[in-house]
C-alpha cells in the first residue's frame, strides 16, 4: 500500500491534530511580539514527538518516517503557530537525526536523551556573515591543540540560537577551499568562550528566534567532533538532504487547515448574491490549492517511504532537492491564493492566512535556497553548472 493510503499514519496524524489543537491560545499575540513558548516546546517533548525518529536503546520510538510525517502534518494542521512547528521538526531533522547519524555513541548518549525530553534545545550553526549558500568561504575555524580544538568564529540567522544550549558547529579546520576543509563540532553553550549575541528579528516563523552564537577561544574536545575532521561537508550535506526532503513536511498542515478555511468561506461568503466560490477565478484557485496540497503530499511521503531511521539521502539528493523546490513553490502559491480568497480578512494581523504567508517565504532559503537546488538539481543531471 503507498504510504499516503495508510490507514495507521491517518490515525498518527489525527491523533497529533487533536492534541496540537490544544496548543493554540495565544498565538497571534506571540507571532506579533516574535516570543517562543519554552512552555510549549515542554508539552510537545511530553507527548513524545522529539523521541520519534530516535532509537529504542535511548529510549526513542523509531518510528518510519513516515510515521513522524504524519505526525508532523497533524502537528502542522491542529497548531497555528508556524515559527514553533518549524523549530521542533528542525530539531529532529537538522539536529537529533545529525547528532544519531555521526554522533560517536559517547555523544548519543551524553546529549540525545535530553533533547528527547526537551529539557535541553540545540541549534544549527553553519550560516556566518560571510558564508550562506557557499560553505567554503566561513570564517569560523578550529585549530587542534592536544586533545581538543580550539574554535573561534561567529554564527549568525541560526534557528533557536537565543536559548540554545547544546549547537552543532561548523568549522574550518584547514585554510584551504576544499571538500575536506570543514569540520562538524558539538558545543556546549556552556563552555567558557560560547555565548548567544545579537538576535534577529524576521517577518515570518516569529514564534521561534533567530540569532548569534559567538566562539571566543572556545575549547572543544576532539571526541566531541561530528563524523570525522574534515568530514564537515558530508555532516552539512546529509543533514541539509534530510531538512530539504522531510523538514519541508512543515507546509502539509498549513496547507490542509488553508484548505478547509477556504472551502468554507467560498461557500459561505457572498457577493453579488451568490457564494463567491460559484466565479471561476475562485473556483479554480480552490483547484489549485487541492492539487497543490495533494501533490506536495505525494512527494513528500514518497521521499520519507525511500528513508529509514539515519540512512544516507545521498543517493536520493537530486529528488530532495527537487522535493524542496517543487513543495516551495507550491505552498507560496497556496497562501496566496488563501490570502486572497478571504479579502480585507485574510490580510488583517488576526488572520491566520496572513501567517501561513509569512511563514511559507522563508521555505525558498533555509536549507538550500530555490536558485541553489536548482543548480544542484542541473548539475546531478550532468551539466556543468558552477
Ligand atoms: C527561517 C530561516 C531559518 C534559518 N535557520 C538557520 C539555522 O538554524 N542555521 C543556519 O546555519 N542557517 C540558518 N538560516 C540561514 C540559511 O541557511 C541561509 O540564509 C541560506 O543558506 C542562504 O544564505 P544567504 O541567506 O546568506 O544567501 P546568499 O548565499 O547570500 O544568497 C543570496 C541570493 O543569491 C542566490 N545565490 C547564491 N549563490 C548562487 C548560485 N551559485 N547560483 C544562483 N543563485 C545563487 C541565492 O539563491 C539568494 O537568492 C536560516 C534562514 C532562514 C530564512
Amino acid at each position: 500500500m503507498q504510504p499516503w493510503h495508510d490507514p495507521d499514519l491517518e490515525e498518527i496524524r489525527e491523533n497529533y491534530l487533536q492534541f496540537a489543537e490544544k496548543l493554540n491560545g495565544d498565538t497571534p499575540k506571540r507571532d506579533l511580539e516574535g516570543e517562543f513558548s519554552p512552555e510549549r516546546w515542554k508539552r510537545v517533548a511530553d507527548s513524545g514527538f522529539l523521541r520519534l525518529l530516535m532509537p529504542n536503546s535511548l529510549g526513542g520510538n523509531e518510528v518510519p518516517v513516515t510515521h513522524l510525517v504524519a505526525a508532523m502534518e497533524g502537528l502542522g494542521e491542529g497548531c497555528r503557530d508556524g515559527g514553533f512547528n518549524y523549530a521542533l521538526c528542525n530539531q529532529i531533522c537538522g539536529i537529533q537525526n545529525t547528532i544519531n547519524m555521526f554522533g560517536s555513541d559517547q555523544l548519543k548518549a551524553e546529549y540525545l536523551p535530553d533533547l528527547m525530553s526537551g529539557k535541553s534545545m540545540a541549534a544549527y550553526g553553519f550560516t556566518e556573515n560571510t558564508s550562506g549558500s557557499d560553505a567554503y568561504s566561513m570564517e569560523t575555524n578550529a585549530i587542534a591543540d592536544g586533545d581538543d580544538f580550539i574554535l573561534n568564529g561567529t554564527k549568525q540567522y541560526i534557528t533557536n540560537a537565543p536559548y540554545a544550549n547544546l549547537a552543532i558547529v561548523f568549522a574550518k579546520t584547514t585554510k584551504t577551499r576544499s571538500p575536506f576543509s570543514l569540520t562538524a563540532f558539538l558545543v556546549d553553550m556552556d563552555w567558557d568562550g560560547a555565548s548567544h549575541g545579537q538576535e534577529f528579528d524576521k517577518m515570518g516563523l516569529r514564534t521561534v528566534r533567530m540569532g548569534e552564537l559567538i566562539f571566543d577561544n572556545v575549547r572543544v574536545p576532539k571526541s566531541n567532533i561530528l563524523g570525522v575532521k574534515g568530514g564537515g561537508l558530508r555532516v552539512l550535506t546529509e543533514s541539509t538532504l534530510w531538512e530539504r526532503a522531510i523538514l519541508t513536511a512543515t507546509a502539509l498542515g498549513p496547507m490542509a487547515r488553508g484548505l478547509k478555511s477556504c472551502i468554507e468561506r467560498a461557500k459561505s461568503r457572498t457577493q453579488f448574491d451568490k457564494p463567491i466560490g460559484s466565479f471561476q477565478q475562485i473556483s479554480s484557485k480552490i483547484a489549485n490549492m487541492i492539487q497543490r496540497y495533494k501533490l506536495s503530499r505525494l512527494v513528500i511521503y514518497d521521499m520519507a517511504s525511500r528513508l529509514g531511521n539515519g540512512t544516507s539521502l545521498q543517493p536520493h539528493a537530486q529528488d530532495a532537492a527537487i522535493a524542496k523546490i517543487f513543495v516551495t513553490d507550491n505552498f507560496i502559491k497556496f497562501e496566496l491564493d488563501a490570502m486572497q480568497i478571504f479579502g480585507v480578512r485574510g490580510y488583517l494581523l488576526e488572520s491566520f492566512h496572513q501567517q501561513d504567508l509569512r511563514d511559507s517565504l522563508s521555505f525558498s532559503i533555509w536549507a538550500g535556497t530555490s536558485e541553489t537546488l536548482r543548480n544542484t538539481v542541473a548539475k546531478l543531471a550532468g551539466l556543468p553548472v558552477e
